[in-house]
């Protein structure tokens, strides 16, 4: 039997044309077109003035807080409940990570943990749009006008997701996405930022071209900065994923839908939340379950792969990370963060690959009762 993949693309003939498009013909006058036609269908596509194709959103993130001119002596919040590039590039920059908690439902930052953590130094909050949902974005927007903190949404994970109506990456002075491999919309490697400040653009496009002017030829370099740009190739291949980007979305809430009516009658047993007016994608179908199952989530983990079914823990807090271990924040995090704490425990991803059929999440689901099932009591 096949294993059955966490996560993946959906490549199709449309993919591999613009591929050898690109490889073929983005050369010379039309060294740029691709970036071009990707960035403009992006920006369109999210609803914001300006879009920036990079190799990462890792690279974003680092682009946005230097951009923010965020740096020593500065503290950024950062919920614990999420992939550790959306804390690292604080360090890139020697400002200092803050890990706040998260909410209960949603599983984003919560707005109460966060105005907690605000000091005199606080300049920024990275929101993330954990597994395609979206936090309460008008409780965050709230406090960060009060405080005067700039915000950067780490949206990686929930391209297409919606707040009221508006697409999730366009809530922040500066929104960013990653293409990688295991994400809805995928360049192999890639990631974007869009903003609709135009000198966060200016200054973005400056930082990520060694400190030079846009569109420089004679190498006058006005500060030392960085290299951060993305191939014809990649973004090729982006335009194409951009272009489905309705029937990915659709793939996805249909995997999701298969997953609620096979574990409906599953107690204790609860999947992503989408609150009222807002619109989830599900990047990955998510479990948490209650403590009738004395069950942890390395032990479900093993359990599943011995049936070929690959899955994926629930983030670790970050503040529990051997990296963070001697973080200035992290000693008092690992106390005060009770929700990524107890949700982390209990939680994993479920088979949410852009390959899956219904077959496979039948069968997962029918592994998963059968397990969950003999762990009660
Ligand atoms: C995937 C991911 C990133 C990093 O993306 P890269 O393109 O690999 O740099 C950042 N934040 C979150 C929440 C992610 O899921």
């Amino acid at each position: 039997m096949k294993r059955i993949p966490v996560a993946g693309p959906w490549i199709t003939q449309k993919e591999i044309d613009y591929v050898t498009d690109a490889v073929t013909n983005a050369w010379y006058e039309n060294a740029n077109l691709y970036h071009q036609r990707f960035e403009k269908a992006f920006a369109e596509y999210i609803g914001v003035r300006f879009a920036v194709a990079l190799p990462s959103c890792t690279s974003a993130i680092h682009l946005s807080l230097a951009a923010l001119g965020i740096g020593p002596g500065d503290e950024v919040i950062v919920p614990e409940a999420t992939w550790i590039a959306s804390a690292a590039p604080i360090s890139y920059v020697g400002a200092t990570p803050v890990f706040a908690d998260i909410d209960p439902l949603t599983w984003c930052l919560s707005p109460e943990s966060f105005e907690a953590w605000i000091s005199p130094r606080t300049k920024a909050v990275i929101p993330v749009d954990l597994y395609g949902g979206v936090p309460d974005w008008d409780a965050l927007r709230a406090i960060t006008s009060k405080h005067r903190i700039f915000i950067i949404e780490d949206a990686a994970e929930a391209i297409g997701s919606e707040y009221r109506g508006r697409k999730a990456g366009s809530f922040g002075d500066t929104g960013v996405f990653s293409f990688h491999g295991s994400k809805t919309l995928t360049t192999g490697e890639g990631g974007m930022l869009v903003t609709d400040r135009e000198d966060l653009y200016r200054r973005v496009l400056q930082l990520r071209d060694h400190g030079r002017a846009p569109g420089d030829t004679l190498f006058w370099n006005y500060e030392v900065a960085y290299k951060y740009k993305m191939s014809s190739m990649q973004a090729a291949l982006g335009l194409a994923q951009l272009e489905r980007i309705d029937e990915l979305l659709a793939h996805k809430l249909q995997t999701f839908a298969w997953y609620q009516r096979e574990l409906a009658n599953l107690e204790g047993v609860s999947l992503n939340y989408q609150p009222p007016d807002t619109k989830n994608t599900y990047w990955m179908v998510t479990i948490v379950w209650d403590e009738r199952y004395r069950l942890s989530k390395t032990e479900l983990l093993e359990l599943l792969r011995g049936a070929n079914i690959d899955c994926r823990p629930f983030f670790f807090p970050l503040s529990s990370l051997p990296a963070y271990e001697n973080a200035e924040a992290a000693l008092l995090a690992r106390q005060r963060n009770t929700v990524s704490y107890r949700i982390s425990e209990r939680s994993i991803n479920l088979p949410s690959a852009l390959s899956l059929d219904e077959n496979a999440v039948h069968y997962v689901c029918d592994v998963l009762k059968n397990i969950f099932r003999s762990y009660t009591g």
